[in-house]
């Protein structure tokens, strides 16, 4: 090997590890706004009426984190905390700030989002005529 050529594959190596680099960053800044919007988005329980942020389970699948059978959405999964509710994901309305759980009595709105049942009044009515109740207080202190 010339003193040319190893220059030029040194040089290689310098572009193959600042590229490592970028990518490494990459993969690091994707995860951190993961993590937060999965913090964001919690699960609610029906069963003890406690909220859990499921994600941190994920790792720990099929033990902790399962499918609630028969449920609407596959979103839906086991209280890892009763081991016995369906643990329902929610949503937090943009409009105010309201948050819902999803799934349990679901409608949605033109754009295919989840409607507000504080926003949309007569979706909330019919949801409490029914005895659901789609805002409990533990999500909206
Ligand atoms: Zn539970
Ligand atoms: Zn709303």
């Amino acid at each position: 090997m010339s003193e040319k050529e190893s220059k030029s594959s040194l040089k290689q190596i310098g572009i193959i590890v600042a590229a490592l680099g970028a990518v490494g960053l990459l993969v690091w800044s994707w995860n951190t706004n993961m993590t937060l919007s999965q913090v964001k988005l919690g699960y609610y329980c029906l069963s003890c009426k406690q909220t859990e942020d499921l994600s941190a389970y994920r790792d720990d699948y099929p033990t902790n984190w399962r499918q609630y059978p028969g449920a609407m959405s596959d979103s839906v999964l086991y209280c890892v905390l009763c081991k016995k509710g369906p643990a329902h994901p929610v949503n937090e309305c943009e409009t105010c700030g309201s948050v819902f759980i999803l799934h349990l009595f679901p409608k949605y709105d033109e754009f295919g989002s989840p409607s507000c049942p504080k926003c949309d009044d007569a979706y909330g009515q019919m949801a409490k005529s029914k005895g659901i109740d789609l805002m409990p207080k533990a999500l909206n202190p």
